[in-house]
This record gives structure tokens, C-alpha cells and sequence, in this order.
């Protein structure tokens, strides 16, 4: 059993009716920071960080990336940090996150499929230490911006491997008609491109996703065949050594109990399995592996405190349980019907048990955090607590409705602290401007 196949955090515990979490009285942290509150556990991501670490410690060429896109804030970067690993960025913000903890650019890689001039300018002036390459264009942008600083980049090709995953259609990258990376067919020409014309950068391996939330680690296998094929090939016809790949993350957790995903120790066996198998097949030296998994890490140590409010029983039909937050702190229900546990956190000994659909606040029909869930019969003011909300729930917010983005707590030992503080009134009109002629 690994971390991302537990529904709740490792320190979740229940005390006389409490739902606590890293030690702290959730009911307590609703009272001190307000709801909706996004709660991060910190054993939580550690615990995953040490399944990664004793899963891949067999083919120790491997280094562990954490993709920032599921969850991306200064504190968040500093505990991966400390747990030796590197990020995965696609954005300016996210890189300047990562720089702004104090965190060198030497294991990160920049990724994207259009990233900006001034998005690369910052990034090579900064010393990324790769940059994921996806299409052509890109190709003559890094080398002028690496003649501009006078610097030397090393990338990786991002490919597009054509192996399909099921999963969900709007998470699917790897299969062939994708907005990602070079098509297996456009690889040769890219190569050339840089060789011939950009002696500034230097090719150092190359790069897949093939989905999130994937439950088939035989997904990963036949990417591995794809990627390891490549590097044999091009070898072969170029006289060039490509000692890296980076196979993307992807990883599946288990948001509700029919959700069964397979284990970190099972995943790394298919992985470096396949690595030995093809590598010996296709005789090529053993790359760096990188593994770049984003929900996997974050996922289950994040746990979302809503207050519930209103209640409406649709006579004969649903009875709607309404809470603080919704689709604008967690769009991932109303964006790919995606599903989600929840318990009440208070103590609710005596009450009875009926079957509600736990609905936002914000004004759309869609938004429905939970279609018939079982839970006590709830009371206005009660906490309700949704699990594995810790991955593109903050990181894909917005501020629909004109709503403050909740804030985050991180609790460990009994101990909570503020990583992100709530959004103010003031906050919301901070950017707003009133032309001269409207005033
Ligand atoms: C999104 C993404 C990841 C992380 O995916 P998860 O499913 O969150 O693990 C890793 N690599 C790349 C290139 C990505 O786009």
C-alpha cells in the first residue's frame, strides 16, 4: 500500500466525533481561518515523497520532479524542495514561485506547448535547467534568447509517443492527434534543425506525458518502448547520445472508494522493468530517468472545509445541501465530472443518515460539488470536510462570482500555519481601473 491509494490523509483521525487532520481539530481551523479552507497535511506529502523515493531506489538513475501545476505556492516548493526534489514548471508564475523560495533553477525544467519570449527570456537569464522543446518555432526563440545571454540550453524533445490511456479525454496527452510536443514523424527534422543551425542548443534527451489520473501502469511500459526505441534510433542515424528521458507523471489516486489505483511500488516495477527490457533490446546506455508527478504528491494531503448553509428538498425529487465554496475553489466537478468524498467534521452521534447532492454557491446549475453522497443528516452551520482536493482544486481557482480565493493552511503536529491567505474585498479590485471620462 502506497500514500496516493488512501482516500484520506495519513494523519486523519476521528476524535469524539472530530474530524481531525495533521493533529489539528479541523472544526477548530474552520473557527480560526474561516471556510471554504483548503487544508494541506504535511506527512501527507512526505509520506508520498518517501513511496517515490524507495520505489524508483533500484534504478538509481532517477531523479524525482514535482509537476507545480497541481499545486504551485512558495511554501508547497520549499517542502518538495527539501525532499530533493525538482519541478516541473509551464509558466512564468511558476518559475518565479519557485526562485522567489529561494530554490536554484538547476532541477527545473520549463514545459508548454507556447511558451512566451518573455516567458524563455526569463527562464535562460534565471538558468533553467532544461526546457522542455515542443514545437519549432521554439527551436529559434531559445537559441536567439541563449545568444542574448550568451548561455548554452539544455533541452529535452517533448514527443508525442501515441500511446493511449484511458483516462479522462480532456487529460489525455500522449495519444497522436495532441496539441503537445512533436509528432514521432516531425522528430528527425527537429533534430536537424538544431544541429545544423543552433549550436547553442544541446539535445539532451527526451520527454512524454501520457495522461493523469492513468490506473494502467502498462501505459507506462509501452511509453518507456516508445522513448527508449527513439533514443536507439537516433543514435543510430544522428551520432548523438541522448542520456535522459522524462516520462511525465500521470499517476492515478483514489478519490472515492471505487477508485483503485495502483500502488508507487507497482507503477516503478512496470517502469524499470521496461527500462532494463528495452534498454538491453534496443542497446542503449541506461538514461536519467525523470519522473514528474504532480496529483500523486499533493492529492491526498489536501482536504477542502466548506460551512454548509442553505438546504432545498426538491419535493419527491433531490435534497440540495448547500456550501461556502464550490466550483470556483474546486472546478474539477463541473470540468470533467470529476468526484469527490465528504464527511461531516463535527459530531453527528444521534443523527440519522440520508442521501443529499452537496451543491456551491456560485450561480451556475452545473455547479455540484457531490451528486448523491450518504451522509448524517446535516445542520446549517455544520463543517463538511471533502477529501483529495490537495491537487488542481487551488492551483485551477478562479474568482468567479466575484468571490475571494479561500485560503490554505498547512497542518503538521498538532501545529496550523497560513501558506496562502484569503483574498481580500480589496484584493478583488486591486487590478481594476476607472478611465478618467467614467469618474
Ligand atoms: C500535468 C503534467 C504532469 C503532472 O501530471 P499529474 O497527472 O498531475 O501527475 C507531468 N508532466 C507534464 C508534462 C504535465 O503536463
Amino acid at each position: 500500500m502506497t500514500t496516493n491509494q488512501l482516500l484520506k490523509p495519513i494523519t486523519e483521525t476521528n476524535i469524539n466525533g472530530k474530524i481531525h487532520i495533521g493533529g489539528c481539530n479541523t472544526i477548530e481551523l474552520a473557527k480560526r481561518y474561516g471556510t471554504p479552507l483548503y487544508v494541506i497535511d504535511e506527512d501527507t506529502i512526505r509520506s508520498v515523497c518517501k513511496d517515490y523515493k524507495n520505489a524508483f531506489k533500484r534504478y538509481p538513475h532517477t531523479k524525482m520532479m514535482y509537476a507545480s501545476k497541481a499545486l504551485c505556492t512558495s511554501a508547497i516548493s520549499k517542502i518538495l524542495d527539501s525532499e530533493g526534489f525538482g519541478f516541473d514548471v509551464v509558466s512564468i508564475g511558476e518559475i518565479y514561485t519557485v526562485v522567489k523560495s529561494g530554490i536554484p533553477l538547476t532541477h527545473v525544467l520549463f514545459n508548454g506547448n507556447n511558451k512566451t519570449e518573455e516567458e524563455l527570456d526569463y527562464a535562460i537569464k534565471n538558468g533553467i535547467g532544461r526546457i522542455s522543446v515542443d514545437n519549432f518555432a521554439e527551436v529559434d526563440l531559445i537559441s536567439k534568447i541563449g545568444g542574448k545571454y550568451n548561455k548554452n540550453i539544455d533541452v529535452l524533445l517533448r514527443i508525442t509517443p501515441g500511446i493511449e490511456c484511458h483516462t479522462h479525454e480532456y487529460i489525455k496527452t500522449g495519444q497522436l492527434d495532441s496539441k503537445f510536443g512533436f509528432d514521432l514523424s516531425q522528430i528527425d527534422d527537429a533534430i536537424t534543425k538544431i544541429i545544423t543551425e543552433h549550436q547553442n542548443i544541446r539535445i539532451r534527451g527526451l520527454h512524454a506525458h501520457i495522461g493523469s489520473q492513468i490506473f494502467e501502469p502498462k501505459c507506462f511500459h509501452d511509453e518507456i518502448e516508445v522513448l527508449i526505441k527513439e533514443i536507439s534510433r537516433i543514435e543510430e542515424k544522428f551520432g548523438i547520445v541522448l542520456d535522459e528521458i522524462n516520462i511525465g507523471g500521470g499517476l492515478g489516486v483514489k478519490y472515492t472508494e471505487s477508485d483503485l489505483p495502483p500502488s508507487i511500488d507497482e507503477v516503478a516495477d512496470v517502469i524499470i522493468s521496461s527500462l532494463e527490457h528495452h534498454i538491453d533490446k534496443y542497446k542503449t546506455n541506461p538514461p536519467t530517468l525523470y519522473i514528474e508527478p504532480g496529483r500523486s504528491i499533493i492529492s491526498t494531503a489536501g482536504v477542502t472545509l466548506y460551512t454548509i448553509g442553505s438546504m432545498k428538498q426538491v419535493p419527491n425529487m433531490t435534497k440540495y445541501i448547500t456550501v461556502d465554496g464550490g466550483m470556483a475553489d474546486n472546478p474539477r466537478p463541473s470540468m470533467y465530472q470529476a468526484e469527490y468524498v465528504a464527511e461531516i467534521a463535527n459530531d453527528t452521534t444521534g443523527r440519522e443518515n440520508e442521501k443529499v447532492t452537496i451543491a456551491g454557491r456560485f450561480c451556475e446549475s452545473g455547479d455540484i460539488l457531490i451528486k448523491d453522497i450518504t451522509l448524517p443528516k446535516a445542520e446549517t452551520g455544520d463543517i463538511l470536510c471533502v477529501y483529495n482536493t490537495g491537487a488542481y482544486n487551488y492551483s485551477m481557482a478562479s474568482n468567479y462570482n466575484k468571490v475571494e480565493k479561500s485560503a490554505m493552511v498547512l497542518v503538521k503536529d498538532g501545529k496550523s500555519d497560513i501558506i496562502v491567505n484569503r483574498e481580500t474585498l480589496e484584493d478583488l479590485i486591486s487590478h481594476d481601473v476607472i478611465p478618467d471620462r467614467l469618474k
